[in-house]
């Protein structure tokens, strides 16, 4: 934002030095300042899409001339616009988003002195809606402005409008009306999150816009269809159109920001660009491998650091933050000799991802990365985006939150693979809720509900962190457990049996569950090691139940 004011600050000052135009400022002379400035207002516009406000304001608060709308003047206008009594009562330049006709507008107002004497301002406005069309344009991402409820009644051309919580729209298509309605809903708030909607999933997420003063004032809406969910789920196949889409609009503007800054050139676009870099809500940086060279405000916002070089007195490496998970699912700062940017470049059919935690918080984030060559080396721009919803969802069990089956095949694969490579112990336990059934039918299925969510609880806190535990399916349920023997599998096992049979669930509901124990044999597969203590659980259920067969 400092760099668009910059931008429109040098430009304000080049009418100010041309004398014609001073001087026509000074007699207020609204028809020989049109004359004079109609030309130059042509040739901004044109280097400039977004810009829709040029206007000359007299020291009394009247409107001298808007270039945008030369038949419109003489009107008390910095009665309406508090940037104006702002600029008329401090005479200092100032900047900052505030309303406009139909929208948000970020306006940079420049003041005019005469010798030391106070004779007005000169205001660009740059259309924040605008933004919102080319974004759509170029990426088919929805980009949404709400403002602030308080700040409702000073639009004048507000048309169709929705409100959620304490924001309403105001470029709302008629085509997502539907869509908000239902967000409403299910949400108070506008914050980022997950919508369904007709046959899509959708990703909302926010960004707020500030006015001259830093107050709050309204969000910046980013809504990003999800296609084909279901087959995200299923291969865990975690790219997204959001994220793709995404990364072409950031390879496009970065593109723009260092072809500009090659060849000395210093325009609007480039100014709105880091604008846009900035309001992107994912963390975005470019390296060269070795060193950050850039990093937008969202990656400093989630990092906690003020600025780039104050990140990297702390750190050598973003990587450094890298954790691991329960399988080799995600990226490390090396892996197959290469380090971190060079192994997702060589792997681009891959969905990489990492994992981070910032106080106690850990986040799962998608990794794209492309490169662009830049004084003949190469300069890797990186995308992270926030995917710890969907992570989630595609690991956990809705009702347990414990793993769900999937996730527990993705990691018994890898565990198994170990085992035989260490030759370790790799023990299996599956158990089964007796006459679960008659539960059910006596009581309920919310019942039945919570005697699961009841077992679930009990039973991960007598796992281990190494142990993976996950719903099978119905109320089955299995437990691996690496590098240990038969004898404690068997013997924890019946730990677990006892302290489900002793537990009280809900209505006092005595509840017990069958088990089978095994440990993977040489040359067994992990399919046929599935099937053996899957007819131990059926050898326990037919000597009576409640017990541990292995
Ligand atoms: P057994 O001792 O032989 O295992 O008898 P059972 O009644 O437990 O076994 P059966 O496989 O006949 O029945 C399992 C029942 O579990 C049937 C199904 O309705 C119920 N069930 C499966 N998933 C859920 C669930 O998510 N919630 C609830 N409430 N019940 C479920
Ligand atoms: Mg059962
Ligand atoms: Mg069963």
């Amino acid at each position: 934002m400092d760099e668009i004011v910059n931008f429109f600050h040098a430009r304000a000052n080049e009418f100010i030095a041309d004398k014609e135009i001073f001087q026509a400022i000074l007699n207020k002379n609204h028809d020989a300042l049109y004359m004079l400035t109609k030309e130059r207002w042509a040739v901004l516009q044109q280097e400039n899409p977004h810009l829709i406000v040029l206007q000359f304001h007299n020291s009394d608060g009247t409107s001298l001339l808007r270039v945008h709308r030369p038949t419109l003047y003489g009107d008390n206008i910095a009665k309406k616009r508090e940037t104006l009594s702002e600029i008329h009562s401090k005479h200092k330049l100032l900047s900052g988003f505030e309303e406009g006709r139909a929208g948000f507008v970020f306006r940079i107002l420049v003041p005019i002195f005469n010798n030391e004497e106070y004779i007005g301002a000169i205001e660009f406005g740059v259309s924040a809606q605008n933004l919102a069309k080319l974004i759509k344009h170029d990426t088919n991402l929805d980009a949404l402005f709400f403002t602030h409820k308080s700040y409702i009644g000073k639009f004048q051309e507000l048309k169709e409008s929705t409100a959620v919580g304490d924001f309403t729209s105001l470029n709302m298509p008629e085509s997502l009306l539907p869509l908000f309605n239902r967000y409403k809903k299910i949400y108070n708030t506008l914050e980022n999150n997950f919508i369904e909607f007709g046959a899509h999933l959708y990703y909302l997420s926010t960004t707020q816009i500030k006015n001259y003063k830093g107050d709050e004032i309204g969000l910046l809406v980013f809504l990003n269809q999800m296609d084909d969910f279901e087959g995200y789920i299923k291969g865990i196949a975690l790219s997204s159109l959001l994220i793709t889409l995404t990364l072409i609009m950031i390879v496009a503007i970065f593109v723009h920001f260092l072809y500009n800054r090659i060849s000395g050139k210093m325009n609007f676009q480039e100014l709105f660009n880091q604008t846009v870099l900035d309001a992107i809500p994912s963390p975005i940086i470019v390296t060269d491998g070795k060193e950050l060279i850039l990093a937008n405000q969202t990656f400093l916002l989630y990092f906690k650091y003020k600025s780039i070089d104050a990140f990297k007195k702390e750190h050598q490496c973003v990587c450094e933050y890298f954790e691991e998970g329960d399988t080799d699912e995600f990226l490390m700062p090396n892996k197959d000799d290469r380090i971190w940017t060079e192994y997702v470049f060589h792997n681009p059919e891959k969905n990489h991802k990492v994992k981070i935690t910032i106080n106690d918080t850990t986040t799962v984030f998608d990794v794209k990365l492309s490169v662009l060559q830049y004084n003949n080396a190469a300069r890797y721009v990186v995308v992270f985006t926030d995917i710890s919803s969907l992570q989630s969802l595609s690991t956990n069990d809705s009702l347990t939150g414990i793993a769900n089956r999937l996730h527990f095949g993705m990691v018994y694969e890898h565990l198994i693979s170990m085992a035989k490579r260490e030759h370790s112990d790799l023990g299996v336990i599956f158990f089964d809720i007796d006459h679960f059934k008659k539960i059910n039918d006596n009581h309920g299925h919310l019942v039945g509900d919570s005697v699961l969510k009841g077992i679930s609880s009990l039973i991960k806190h007598k796992t281990r962190k190494s142990d993976i535990f996950a719903r099978w399916g119905g109320e089955e349920f299995i437990i691996l457990l690496p590098n240990t023997p038969l004898e404690s599998c068997v013997a924890i096992a019946e730990g677990m049996r006892l302290s489900i049979a002793n537990q009280g669930f809900v209505n006092s509901l005595k509840v017990t569950c069958s088990f089978g124990v095994a440990t993977l044999r040489e040359n067994e597969s992990s399919h046929e090691l599935i099937k053996r203590v899957d007819s131990l659980l059926y050898e326990a259920k037919e000597l009576g139940r409640n017990r541990v067969v292995s």
